[in-house]
């Protein structure tokens, strides 16, 4: 590895120890990411970076980290950009001195915004030379942008952009080609594309977990003193230590601080799961019949649970009078917090109400992972899914709460100022079995059955449909692989869900890129869309089908709506979608919705790019579509990179195509 200073004669003068980083340095790195598609370049521009950042300012190293993966702050914080192209196009047209017309027609031309604030901003002449930025300078200045609320909050955020856009450099230096070189190390390029909500340099977060990694190994052998490279060893070593400790302490804000005050190797017994920030979930892999449940667990013990219907709910509690309290806040805490991470508190007042009734009184602190329900009181029984939807979703007030929820409770992750991820799911579910007392209507846990036989288990499932469950959960029971992985799509949790046990084993969750004008009687609405599912190494959405099926004509009203506010005049740069011109849709979206959408099966098409990185078609010219898409729902609870990975969807053709090759081969036969 090269330091940064040996590429070039000391390239950030301003940069001296202790001084903070200019913002400038952070765009070089990036702009050199941004030329490689090699990840291990990539991971060592990173690491390069945070080595010079950790041995000159490592009170920096927090908001470079930040800066580096598109984030202001933790998931759990809610602190949203929320900024369309719109808006960022005034702040480019104001800060720049170029009308909005001429600005859009650029964007029209060019379709890069950040490319287009370069491109405004060299044009320009300045007066005098603005003060450089600092990376703690632009995030502050972007957290502020974030945090504007109240009367005229969208024209205080245009202030806000416009002035970091008039203190950015740009690329100063004439005529920019900005075909050539992607822009070049311009800030202005990237404090675009942080507001957009996408850096598009291919580096995927746990790129920047295991660059940081490498950086504090390397750092600690230097500032030892030993001036010895690593060891293949210790880097491995730090880096699955980094990816636990984040794994199970999803924060930033308190992970790097505390890996500078007690060094990386000692981090797992200083920075443990605790309550008040959530963890991302454990997830499951889907399954279309018992026995392949039963292929995969062969020779271990394994645990059937009722799959309920309704909306993960991770509940996090310190009593007022526990022994130990977190996030710095005394006097106790209680959280509810979704499947990905938003804090749902103000959703589920009635919950947290009642939460005293349910738990013991020698339970002092605990993180449980579970499933609310909409809960029928008169019939006393669990209510679909649907149900669940109509309730509020902000600002709940409990005298109003129409829809009562009954809480299934299915793991237990942390217990008395202990973290139990690590525990054997049957010593875990012993755990909470004691800490907890089931009440009526408000708090169970989740029904659960031991047998290992194919018709116990068939019973079990045919009695969980009854219940109005989705089908079952079966999870390993004992030994190491039965413990709690935070944020994995485990093989040691599988789903059978009673509606996929033929086709493809489960629905897709995919984000909406464009609509078609509708024809005939839905001449006012989108009449279909055009869906794709996301690629995360490459941070590209795959286009995978069109769909037009399952919408009620109420539902293509609230759709046309919702969609018509986020409408951009061409695709963004990281869609990736068929060039030919039929196939182009009439409106192309910002990617903010996921809807859940129903497949018959799998097949290829040249007209999709989903999975073509996969290798699943030897030409590597056809993607993967779905065959008789069918809309089920909008996915509220999940992001748009939250929607199914395009490994998924390529794992699960693979194992259609292995079932149903002998058939022949499946059809193209997309409308
Ligand atoms: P989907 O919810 O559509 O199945 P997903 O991607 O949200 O997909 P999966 O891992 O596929 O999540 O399925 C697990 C989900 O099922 C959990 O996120 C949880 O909300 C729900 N669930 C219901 N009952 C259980 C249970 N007993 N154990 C674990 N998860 C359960």
């Amino acid at each position: 590895q090269t330091t940064l200073k040996s590429k070039t004669k000391d390239p950030y003068p301003d940069w001296k120890p202790g001084e903070p980083v200019p913002y400038a340095a952070l765009c070089t790195t990036f702009s050199m990411i941004e030329m490689t598609t090699k990840r291990l370049e990539m991971t060592a521009h990173c690491s390069l970076f945070l080595r010079q950042v950790l041995r000159l300012t490592p009170d920096d190293l927090l908001p470079t980290v930040l800066l580096m993966i598109n984030k202001l702050a933790a998931d759990y914080a809610g602190i949203e950009l929320g900024i369309g192209e719109s808006l960022i196009m005034k702040a480019i047209g104001e800060a720049t001195g170029r009308s909005l017309q001429v600005i859009k027609q650029d964007q029209k031309e060019i379709g890069d915004l950040g490319l287009v604030a370069v491109k405004s901003r060299s044009k320009q002449r300045t007066m005098f030379k603005p003060k450089a930025l600092t990376i703690r300078g632009v995030h502050k200045s972007l957290m502020d942008i974030a945090t504007v609320t109240g009367n005229g909050a969208q024209g205080r955020k245009v202030d806000g952009i416009m002035k970091l856009l008039s203190a950015a450099d740009g690329n100063m230096s004439g005529a920019v080609d900005i075909s050539k070189d992607k822009g070049g190390p311009s800030e202005a390029k990237y404090i675009v594309r942080f507001l957009e909500g996408k850096l598009r340099l291919g580096l995927a977060e746990k790129t920047v977990l295991v660059s940081l990694a490498q950086a504090m190994v390397c750092h600690e052998l230097e500032a030892g003193g030993s001036g010895k490279v690593p060891s293949t060893e210790a880097l491995a070593k730090g880096e699955s230590i980094l990816k636990t400790v984040h794994s199970n302490l999803p924060s930033y804000d308190v992970v790097i601080p505390a890996m500078l005050q007690h060094g990386i190797m000692n981090l797992r017994e200083n920075c443990k799961l605790q309550p008040g920030v959530p963890l991302k979930p454990m997830l499951a892999k889907p399954t279309k019949a018992i026995t392949e449940v039963l292929d995969r667990f062969e020779g271990q013990t394994f645990t059937c649970e009722y799959k309920y219907d309704g909306e993960r709910a991770q509940i996090h509690y310190v009593a007022k009078d526990s022994p130990q309290q977190y996030r710095g806040v005394s006097g106790g805490l209680t959280a509810i917090f979704s499947r990905n991470s938003e804090d749902l508190s103000k959703k589920y007042p009635d919950v947290l109400a009642k939460l005293n009734t349910w738990v013991k009184e020698d339970t002092k602190s605990f993180v449980l992972d579970c499933e609310s329900v909409a809960w029928d009181v008169v019939e006393k029984k669990v209510l679909p899914f649907q149900q669940l939807m109509t309730r509020k979703k902000k600002d709940v007030k409990i005298e109003d709460v129409k829809v009562k929820v009954c809480v299934y409770a299915f793991d237990l992750l942390f217990l008395n100022g202990e973290a139990v991820v690590e525990k054997s799911l049957r010593e875990r579910r012993e755990l909470l079995h004691s800490a907890f007392t089931p009440v009526e209507g408000e708090f169970a846990f989740a029904t659960s059955m031991n047998g290992q036989e194919i018709d116990e288990i068939q019973t079990f499932l045919d009695e969980s449909v009854k219940a109005s469950c989705e089908g079952l959960m079966v999870k390993m029971l004992d030994g190491t692989e039965s413990g709690y992985e935070p944020s994995k799509r485990s093989r040691n949790w599988l789903k059978i869900k009673k509606d996929y046990l033929s086709g493809i084993g489960d629905s897709l969750d995919l984000v909406v890129l464009g609509a078609y004008f509708g024809k005939g009687k839905r001449t006012s609405v989108y009449g279909a869309f055009l869906l794709a599912c996301y690629n995360s190494n490459t941070d590209t959405y795959e286009t995978v089908c069109n769909i037009g099926t399952g919408f009620s004509e109420a539902v293509l009203e609230t759709l046309h709506q919702d969609l018509s506010d986020i409408t951009i005049d061409r695709p963004k740069p990281f869609y990736s979608h068929s060039s030919g011109n039929q196939h182009q849709p009439d409106v192309w979206f910002e990617p903010k919705y996921v809807w859940e959408v129903k497949t018959a099966d799998l097949t290829l098409s040249p007209r999709y790019k989903a999975g073509c990185k996969e290798g699943v078609d030897p030409s590597g010219e056809k993607g993967i579509s779905l065959r008789f898409p069918r809309f089920i729902q909008v996915r509220d609870d999940k992001k748009p990179d939250e929607a199914t990975s395009s490994r998924q969807v390529a794992e699960m053709y693979r194992k259609q195509e292995s079932v149903t090759k002998s058939k022949g081969p499946a059809v193209d036969d997309d409308f």
